[in-house]
């Protein structure tokens, strides 16, 4: 599911893996490679059965930036 969204300037998202972070590191990498210049806001409920899920990589739920710079 890609749900559209305005981006908002404090969300920030993961350059590693395009999870959006709450806090200034990723929960899944660790990393505070972060970056504020993403689009395409990405709902992952069940990655398993998510193609857009494993063309990404994403193993785990939760909500993901389509692109980031
Ligand atoms: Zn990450």
């Amino acid at each position: 599911m890609v749900v559209r969204a305005k981006k908002t300037k404090a969300v920030k998202v993961c350059r590693e893996c395009h999870r959006v972070v709450e806090g200034e590191a990723c929960v899944i990498c660790g990393t505070s490679n972060l970056s504020e210049d993403w689009a395409g806001y990405l709902v992952i409920i069940d990655p398993e059965h998510s193609e857009i899920a494993k063309k990404m990589k994403i193993t785990l739920p939760g909500r993901y930036a389509l692109k980031v710079r």
